[in-house]
């Protein structure tokens, strides 16, 4: 893994790339992005053979763009593919041809509100020929002349030039657990040189697969699988073909538009009320934020893995809306260091909880000797907590989960980690005199009613 001074840094080695659906520019936004994973992650490129049918869905060729520009006819040039690729219509036919301005104009593309910028407009599907220009240079342009419209671009199927995604995976402690399963964070690769819309997303969830190696969940808790690559159709393909990893998946996070100065907004998972939304919303409690419905603007992979046949229950964190998305001005100005690596830290902060969340069983009778297993709290220092050891005591009837109780009993989660670092700053032993709290205390209440192997 190569070390990085700032996520913004990883972001400008691919922001400027061609990086649609399956092109060369894509290949290396991937190749860089593997560059940064943890070592450990065994980060893996598939290829698809273009035009494979996946689920109901097809693979999407190669697309090459050897050359396009727009000129008056007597050739003064107007766009050139050249100087930005967002100037043509990603995927469009090629085209060589003399048109009037009435005939050239539906093939035109502006943005009204940022008449400075290009959008940014894809026709994956329903194919067509375009060019995106400025609606400033797009006022100017002579109605009475003839236009030339050129686009040499290519849609190569050879099934060794394919379609590509890139999965990597975080293990616990002590290495997989077959019966926790998988976590999955999904970010996209796929928007020709724009910032936040997604390659926010995606360094945001490198500095999260960084975290998870350099800190990893508990023994037991889920592995983390990281996912890379062009949204909907990318997850579709890779699902298409790994069907046997959705059993395993027992949640995911998509994240995406992420760097820009706007607060962060979460998504619900598509079972609204799932313990995953309980977790995410604990966890924001205190952070102004924005809450929607499932699959609410801007909707993305969620619906892939949320959707029909696959539901896993995902929620997406973003900072959408922003006035430049899917424009030129989305770019590494409009991104801010502490927003990018803020939404990793509120993504690493729900997936520490739920993929290490478990449900206690009790083995013992009576209550607990707590003094006697080093748990007793003194009620001088955490009277709350001292109060709340009865009730955590009977809730390990194999109904109530780690979190569940932690909430039930009005515990902050987090207390117990606040406590272990004072005392490391404090640089003293940490003993059973000292107060403990949190989920970590109802933890290793549990641990002692059931002792793990
Ligand atoms: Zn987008």
């Amino acid at each position: 893994m190569k070390p990085y001074s700032s996520l913004k840094s990883i972001l400008a080695e691919f922001f400027p790339l061609h990086r649609t659906l399956a092109s060369d520019d894509h290949d290396k936004t991937l190749e860089i992005v593997g560059s940064y994973m943890p070592d450990s992650s065994n980060y893996t490129i598939e290829t698809y053979a273009p035009l494979t049918p996946v689920w109901t869905w097809k693979v999407p060729e190669r697309y090459v763009v050897h050359e396009a520009y727009l000129e008056t006819e007597d050739g003064e040039r107007i766009v050139d593919f050249k100087d930005n690729p967002l100037h043509i219509v990603s995927y469009s036919l090629p085209v060589d041809k003399v048109l009037s301005f009435d005939e050239l104009q539906p093939h035109l593309y502006f943005n009204e509100k940022r008449p400075h910028t290009v959008p940014w407009v894809f026709k994956y599907y329903e194919r067509d020929w375009g060019f995106c220009l400025p609606k400033n240079t797009f006022d100017k342009l002579p109605r009475d002349r003839k236009y030339h419209a050129v686009i040499r671009s290519e849609f190569v199927t050879d099934s060794a030039q394919g379609f590509k995604v890139a999965t990597a995976v975080v293990h616990p402690e002590g290495g997989p657990n077959p019966e926790a399963g998988e976590f999955l964070v999904q970010a996209h690769t796929c928007h020709p040189i724009q910032a936040n819309d997604d390659g926010a997303g995606v360094v945001s969830t490198i500095e999260l697969a960084r975290r998870l190696a350099e800190n990893p969940l508990p023994r037991g808790s889920m592995s983390i699988r990281f996912w890379f690559g062009p949204e909907t159709i990318g997850t579709i393909a890779w699902l298409a073909h790994n069907e046997s990893l959705i059993p395993n998946l027992r949640g995911g996070i998509f994240m995406e538009m992420t760097g820009n100065k706007n607060k962060i907004a979460w998504h619900h998972t598509r079972q609204h009320n799932h313990l995953l939304d309980q977790i995410t919303h604990y966890q924001l409690r205190n952070i102004e934020h924005e809450e929607r419905d499932f699959a609410a603007a801007p909707a993305n992979d969620e619906r892939v893995i949320n959707g029909p046949g696959v539901n896993v229950p995902c929620i997406s964190i973003n900072r959408w809306p922003y006035d430049e998305y899917h424009t030129t001005d989305d770019n590494l100005d409009i991104m801010h260091e502490n927003m990018l690596v803020g939404a990793a830290q509120i993504a690493e902060e729900i997936i520490r909880i739920y993929a290490s969340n478990y449900i206690p069983r009790r083995t013992f009778r009576g209550p607990v000797f707590l003094s006697g297993h080093g748990l007793w709290v003194d009620w001088r220092e955490n009277w709350a907590l001292n109060r709340a050891i009865e009730k955590i005591m009977m809730r390990f009837e194999g109904q109530h989960t780690v979190f569940d109780i932690a909430e039930q009993v009005g515990l902050d989660y987090w207390t117990r980690a606040r406590v272990r670092r004072k005392i490391q700053s404090e640089r003293i032993c940490e003993s059973a005199s000292h107060p403990i709290g949190g989920s970590d205390l109802v933890g290793q209440i549990a641990n002692l009613s059931h002792p793990k192997s």
